[in-house]
């Protein structure tokens, strides 16, 4: 038996080789990723306006294939949470976040993560694999032409879009799974398939500072760093990554990321733990950091509440503290905002239990446990509560 290619794993110019092979002519690459990415078409046979002996080639050689989905809630508030199955009785979330005028995709680029974090169940997954190309890029298609389908719009360019705004922080870390995001990238920014602006598209990382250089040369996005440190000595408990990239060279990679980003400032994320890296002393030692002369970089803040897991052995930061903490940030210029949660219901806050989903079979015991951790820990167990600014 042949194996089909998956056209979802070409970008651009790959999928204008693999359509020379065919002996196709470039326009051809252009009208094919069309259908993919604009009319979300999976069967080549709708594919009219390609010729049929084109069509019938790709049959029986190609396929257009994202990876299937295990579950699919949609809370109270809009939010809509998939998972998605990468094989191997491994799980990645994609999720959907709809708001007045924009609608942002927050997907996953690796099944588990190798940073291990001190305060992320992803982290404490360990590292299974890579995703690659198709199964991240099809989280996208997947979500896009499903929301279509579910509101009853049409497909294709004349239809409203739906994913305005794409967000790389779902599970795993993108820059060490670099070509298939940037790949994945490629299509989101090109005008034949997703045609989003690089403004709309943020990656969050922890701080590959190789691979921030890099990815300022081959597809300079908005770029959040998860910063949740104040100094060297807090950081590399919390992120163990920093032994290797410390704050002096992370600070440096960011402002030499700036001279190529979309925008003029790099968002720092920063979790809020409970006694570990909240108080004001902490807060001011960021301002001094980010106004440094020689390290300083201009930026925004986003203050994300901790959404606690038991294993982790911390706990979220109180409402006042964090919003005491904002206002030193604020009170120092620094424009800064406290992440809102949403889609508590379906526990779509910020990746938190999908790691305890490793397979379709393990979905009941994955509700045992939360009503479980439910009585250990109360009823918000697991969610972030909304904090009014
Ligand atoms: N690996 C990348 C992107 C995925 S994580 C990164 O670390 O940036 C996306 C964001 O969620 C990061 O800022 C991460 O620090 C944060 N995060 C992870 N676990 C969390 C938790 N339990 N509560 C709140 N934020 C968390
Ligand atoms: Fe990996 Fe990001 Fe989680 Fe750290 S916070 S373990 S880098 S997914």
């Amino acid at each position: 038996m042949t194996t089909l290619t998956n056209l979802l794993d070409f970008d651009p110019a790959q999928l204008v080789a693999y359509c020379a092979g065919l002996g196709e002519k470039p326009f051809r690459a252009k009208q094919l990723q069309r259908w993919i990415h604009q009319f979300g078409a999976a069967d080549f046979d709708s594919m009219t306006d390609l010729a049929k002996s084109l069509r019938d080639k790709l049959k029986t050689r190609a396929e257009i294939r994202s990876p299937s989905v295990i579950s699919d809630n949609t809370s109270t508030d809009g939010t809509r949470k998939w998972l998605v199955d990468v094989g191997n009785g491994n799980a990645v979330e994609t999720v959907f976040i709809p708001e007045e005028n924009r609608g942002t995709l927050c997907i996953s680029t690796q099944a588990g993560c190798a940073v291990n974090c001190r305060f992320c169940s992803t982290g404490k997954q360990g590292f299974n694999r890579n995703l690659t190309v198709s199964e991240i890029i099809g989280q996208l298609w997947m979500a896009e032409f499903e929301l279509r389908r579910t509101k009853g719009i049409e497909p294709g360019p004349k239809g409203e879009r739906q994913i305005t705004n794409v967000v790389m922080m779902g599970m795993g870390e993108p820059l060490l799974n670099f070509e298939p995001t940037v790949t994945a990238l490629k299509l989101m920014l090109d005008d034949n398939a997703y045609g989003l602006s690089r403004r709309r598209v943020t990656l969050s990382t922890s701080g590959v500072v190789p691979m921030m250089d890099k990815l300022s040369q081959e597809v300079p996005v908005a770029l959040a760093v998860s910063l949740h440190a104040s100094n060297d000595a807090l950081r590399d408990g919390l992120v163990p990554l920093n032994k290797k990239y410390p704050l002096r060279d992370l600070m440096a990679a960011c402002k030499r990321y700036l001279a190529f980003a979309p925008r003029d400032f790099i968002t720092f994320e920063y979790c809020m733990l409970d006694g570990v890296n909240d108080t004001d002393e902490h807060a001011r030692e960021l301002l001094a950091l980010v106004n440094d002369p020689v390290l300083g970089v201009s930026c925004k803040f986003n203050l994300i509440p901790f959404n606690p897991f038991p294993e982790s052995g911390l706990l979220r930061s109180k409402n006042p503290r964090i919003k005491g903490f904002a206002q030193v940030l604020m009170d120092g210029g620094l424009v800064t905002t406290i992440r809102k949660t949403r889609g508590d219901d379906i526990d779509a806050a910020c990746g938190q239990l999908a790691g305890e989903v490793q397979d379709r079979t393990r979905v009941q015991e994955r509700m045992e446990k939360m009503d479980e951790y439910k009585k250990k820990f109360g009823a918000n167990f697991g969610r972030i509560v909304e904090i009014a600014s």
